[in-house]
């Protein structure tokens, strides 16, 4: 196998801080595990956190040590897209596979689509470990999306929301009083870096901007139409009783996000702490995966010249679909191993399922990403609504094609138009068909599988999985 010629480049990670070397990695350090004991896996789920406010993926504040010091120990995935960005379609994906057109989790009311196997089910199935879930998240609590059923214990917190800090201390409290000897699949959903931007002192203080002249908004604010929309004069629904008009301004609320972020990573780090123990002395084998649902706007411009302020669920900007993805083990210890290949939500299951030695539910759709004979023709493919009208986007890691109801735009990365380059000719041959799946998913606004005549088109092009 040649790692060259896999697009597979590793670089080795000398400091915490990111100051790296570039080496051709060698494939072997991705090959399955022999000879070691049966892992239990941590993995943690963190709401709405954008790729580039993580360290290891050049964030300029110091503001995720925790989730840096596993990079610090294992992969980190350059570029990882969401299918979609909001919660109830990329938390589908993560635990069905597939994305929205496959799975049909497109909110909170609409169920997966029959035959869809979780891989928490298939793990306490066929290999025997038990299974659990935590979040501080109310909504995933959403029968429609069904995690209660997946999981042999389900915990939410919430509602009212309890933050980071007691879910960390509720899942520690959990693992003390554990006895049973299986092999442990832990998953912990953090909701924290959600806006409302809220984490508690001295979170804030510390993250405070200085900046010097915050981008004032008008403050004749009023409710926003649409439930999850923030525009140019209005903000959500569920934010407006909150809302501290003194702080409605970008910079502001960039800072309080950040603070949010902080104070979620250092629950985390005290999250992996308190399962794995120390890493040179662990108790058992523990892998540990860290990676986000979905990122999250801060300030955008809409095609129509009106701004966007801390959004995601409604738009398909590159910044809500690139999310972070960590990867480590205990057992198979490395200093940060860089992957730049592009890698679908859906691959992350399958991926440290292998990497336990372990195969992912027959019909999963998604690829470990070490079976060679898929990178290379590996697309992602994200989904999602612009305002509740169904819009698509697919990536070649290079190119994005966006299609929505009337609109086709051919875009180069952070969203720019192309200009010189020619589009990605695989692009033009899915377009119509693209729309076509669109239409009918909007017919009576019930989720619509993707037909298989599209689907096999859209696989030869490898766009998605079998
Ligand atoms: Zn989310």
């Amino acid at each position: 196998m040649d790692a060259r010629g896999l697009g597979f480049r590793a670089l080795i990670g000398v400091s915490a801080l990111g100051v790296v070397l570039a080496v051709v990695g060698t494939f072997g350090t991705l090959s399955k595990p022999t000879g070691l004991p049966r892992a239990s896996i941590l993995f943690i789920t963190v709401d709405t956190l954008r790729r580039d406010y993580v360290g290891v993926y050049g964030a300029p504040w110091p503001i995720t040590p925790a989730i840096d010091r596993v990079a610090g120990r294992g992969f980190v995935f350059e570029q990882v897209l969401a299918t979609a960005s909001w919660t109830p379609p990329t938390m589908a994906s993560l635990l069905y596979g597939g994305t929205p057109l496959e799975h049909g989790v497109y909110d909170w009311d609409t169920p997966p689509a029959g035959g869809t196997v979780s891989w928490p089910r298939w793990l306490g199935r066929q290999y025997g470990y038990q299974t659990v879930f935590f979040t501080n998240h109310p909504g995933l609590a959403a029968p429609a999306l069904g995690i209660a059923a997946q999981f042999d214990t389900v915990v939410f917190l919430g509602d009212p929301w309890m933050p980071a800090e007691r879910l960390t201390d509720a899942v520690l409290q959990w693992l003390r009083r554990r006895t049973s000897s299986r092999p442990l699949l832990l998953w912990v959903h953090y909701l924290d870096p959600h806006e409302p931007y809220d984490a508690p002192s001295p979170w804030p203080e510390y993250w405070r901007a200085n900046t010097a002249e915050p981008w004032l908004l008008p403050m004749n604010l009023s409710v926003c139409p649409v439930e999850l929309y923030f525009g140019e004069n209005c903000v959500p629904p569920y934010l407006w009783p909150h809302l501290d008009r003194n702080e409605y301004q970008p910079d502001r609320l960039a800072t309080r996000y950040r603070a949010d972020i902080a104070y979620t990573d250092y629950h985390v780090g005290r999250l992996v702490k308190g399962v794995v123990g120390r890493w040179d002395r662990p108790r058992q084998r523990w892998i540990v995966s860290i990676t986000a649902d979905h990122g999250q706007v801060i300030v955008r411009e809409r095609p129509d010249g009106t701004r966007i302020f801390f959004s995601h669920g409604t738009y398909l900007f590159d910044e809500l679909l690139w999310v972070p993805w960590v990867l480590a083990d205990t057992h198979r210890p490395m200093s940060t191993q860089r992957i730049d290949i592009l890698v679908s939500q859906t691959d992350i299951p399958p991926t440290v399922l292998a990497w336990a030695g372990l195969d992912p539910p027959p019909a999963w759709r998604g690829f470990a990403l070490w079976r060679e004979d898929r990178w290379q023709s590996h697309r992602a493919w994200a989904t999602a609504w612009e305002l509740r009208v169904p819009a698509a986007a697919v990536h070649t890691g290079k190119q994005k094609l966006w299609v929505a109801p009337g609109q086709v735009l051919y875009l180069a990365l952070d969203d720019r138009p192309l200009r010189d380059e020619a589009p990605d000719p695989a692009f033009e041959t899915i377009v119509h068909r693209l729309r076509q799946a669109m239409a009918r998913m909007h017919d009576g606004g019930r989720p619509v599988p993707l037909p298989s005549d599209l689907k096999a088109q859209l696989q030869q092009l490898g766009y998605v999985g079998p």
